[in-house]
């Protein structure tokens, strides 16, 4: 089993989403026929399928809308990070976008936590957007 985690490979649809964390950016599609905001990128609104999308910057700001804890590491890749949490983050401005709780413990996790974006370089072209409990 590799020692290497597994990054994001971007493809035309997910790209821009890349690129602008890679800048520090958090964006998501947002419909420009019925307004909704969706995550994860897609070439269609999951809302009324229209292909008008453009992409729009959110705060970055959200709360804890689920999360589950990981305690056996799933490669090597992992055996340094066990136990984190995997997480399910309801953005302020709607969509649900999956990512990781970093900065405090997961058994200090509660649902409705208020939570701030940050990005986590881990290439010279992939920043992975993660979270932290932000302060209240
Ligand atoms: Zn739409």
């Amino acid at each position: 089993m590799s020692m290497e985690r597994l990054l994001p490979n971007p493809d035309p649809i997910s790209a821009p989403y890349w690129e602008a964390a890679h800048q520090g950016i958090l964006r998501v599609p947002r419909c420009e026929d019925c307004g909704h905001m969706h995550m994860y990128p897609r070439s269609i609104c999951p809302f009324c399928g229209s292909a008008r999308l453009r992409w729009a910057q959110v705060s970055g700001l959200g709360e804890l809308h689920s999360f589950t804890v990981v305690h056996r590491a799933p490669s090597p890749a992992f055996a340094d990070k066990v136990p984190y949490a995997v997480a399910i983050v309801a953005l302020d401005e709607g969509p649900l976008l999956m990512s990781n709780i970093v900065g405090t413990a997961p058994s200090d996790l509660k649902i409705g936590q208020k939570l701030r974006v940050k990005f986590e370089q881990v290439s010279a072209e992939i920043s992975l957007p993660v979270f932290e409990v932000a302060a209240t």
